[in-house]
């Protein structure tokens, strides 16, 4: 290489060095941002969900303070507007009062049911069920309101269904039961069909299908998009005619998504809507239902069970006093967690219906005191709490609960409750007006 070649050369290298030089420290600088922004963000993203849990948590407290007093409202206004003393006019404001209070309750519960699956804290509780069964129960449920409007209702089960599934039935009925609703709701001629079939036959897994189909106003392409999303109506005179939040098909696609499956709509403005759920559960063998339907409430008949009603409230014992002493139970009552312990050891109960939240010795240690003594292991003791996220029942549970019976306790989920619990469940009475006397002339 020549002198002048070389130094040529040189110069090229430490040209090239340089710019090396320099590309690494953009790199670094690159880096270091994007670190930097890597940091923000996981900052955000814990300060957002810490957010989130806070909201849930506050949400969760809020609707307790709503439904303990909505829990008195319902109970009482559905035990008002069947008692025989009143007249029509007055029984006409007991009835508005009780649909009122109910649609209230349903807001409520939604937005609780939206907050608790925000915040991850929706747990299934997959046992095994009837989805048949399940289907004519949420068929029935809107029956009345079918009827009223004059549209048919029916239901077409595929030959393939298999009798006993596993899975959450509480939340499919949820589910199922806003599809139903709403299918009823928006149809004004015509009917609704809920079709269930299985791809398989029964034996393992069954991928189904329920398929709600009605013959009513319909949804347009453009809305069809945003169905699913909260607060969402089809049009804004659509909650001026039918009112509804816009929540139950974002909750219902939340849940179904939870349950691994999915959820669509077909849809022709004018015509009709199908609203459709495919899921994969396992189907079990028709025998295992058998446990289930010896619980089922409304074969059995009469019990003298003895139930201690434990709660600081005096309206929720009284509640849940008048609506189990009609059918035979034995109720005694508790007004703290100190009273129920004494109470227990004495009382020879069957079962205990206890509050979680009180002053002094709440549930959760009256239940842990009953457990930790001689002879009390076996004690169904159920808790019942306005607080419906799936951790306070975990808490509940490991307290030494058996179960958990929401509030605002109603007839069917307390009789339901004391069939599994006690033998010799009762009838489920619809008429509970006898219910309202034994509460000292509340009625007139
Ligand atoms: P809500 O019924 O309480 O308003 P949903 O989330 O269940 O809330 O439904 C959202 C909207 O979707 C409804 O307001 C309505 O506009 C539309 N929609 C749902 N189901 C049907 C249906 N079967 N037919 C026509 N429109 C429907």
């Amino acid at each position: 290489m020549k002198v002048g070649d070389k130094q040529l050369f040189l110069g090229m290298t430490s040209d090239i060095s340089r710019k090396k030089a320099v590309e690494r420290q953009k790199e670094e600088r690159f880096i270091a941002r994007l670190t930097r922004s890597n940091e923000e963000l996981k900052k955000a993203r814990v300060e957002a969900e810490a957010a989130v849990v806070a909201k849930s948590e506050f949400l969760a407290n809020m609707t307790h303070e709503l439904r303990t007093p909505l829990n008195s409202v319902v109970g009482f206004a559905g035990l008002l507007a069947k008692s025989s003393d009143l007249n029509a006019k007055n029984r006409r404001f007991a009835e508005i009062i009780t649909s009122s209070s109910q649609a209230l309750l349903a807001l409520v519960n939604d937005i609780l049911d939206i907050s608790s699956l925000d915040a991850d804290a929706v747990r299934l509780h997959p046992v095994v069920f009837s989805l048949p069964k399940l289907v004519e129960d949420v068929v029935a449920s809107v029956s009345l309101m079918a009827d009223e409007k004059n549209l048919q209702l029916k239901i077409e089960k595929g030959a393939a269904v298999g009798e006993a599934h596993f899975g959450d039935p509480v939340r499919l009925h949820q589910v199922l039961l806003n599809l139903v609703n709403n299918a009823v709701k928006f149809t004004s001629e015509g009917g609704v069909v809920v079709a269930i079939s299985a791809a398989e036959p029964p034996g393992s897994d069954q991928h189904l299908r329920i398929a709600v189909r009605d013959t009513g106003i319909g949804i347009s392409p453009e809305q069809v998009k945003s169905i699913f999303q909260r607060f969402t109506q089809a049009d804004s005179s659509i909650h001026s005619r039918y009112g509804g939040t816009g929540l139950g098909l974002a909750i219902s696609q939340r849940l179904v998504e939870l349950m691994g499956g999915e959820i669509g709509v077909d849809s022709v403005e004018g015509e009709g809507t199908t609203v459709w759920v495919e899921l994969t559960l396992p189907c079990e063998d028709a025998r295992a239902l058998a446990d289930e339907d010896r619980a089922d409430i409304l074969q059995a008949a009469g019990s003298s069970s003895r139930v201690l009603v434990v709660d600081d409230v005096d309206l929720n014992r009284d509640l849940v006093a008048a609506l189990l002493a009609p059918q035979g139970y034995v109720v005694s009552e508790a007004t703290g967690g100190a009273e129920a312990i004494e109470a227990v050891k004495t009382g020879n109960y069957d079962i205990v219906l206890m509050d979680v939240q009180m002053p002094e010795v709440d549930g959760l240690q009256a239940t842990r005191a009953i457990r930790a003594m001689d002879g009390f292991a076996d004690l169904p003791i159920i808790a019942m709490t306005a607080q419906a996220l799936a951790s306070q029942w975990e808490t509940c549970r490991e307290a030494g609960m058996n179960d958990h019976l929401p509030k605002p306790i109603t007839p069917v989920t307390l009789m339901a409750m004391m069939s599994k619990w006690t033998d010799g469940a009762p009838r489920v009475d619809d008429d509970n007006s006898g219910a309202l006397d034994k509460l000292g002339g509340s009625s007139a």
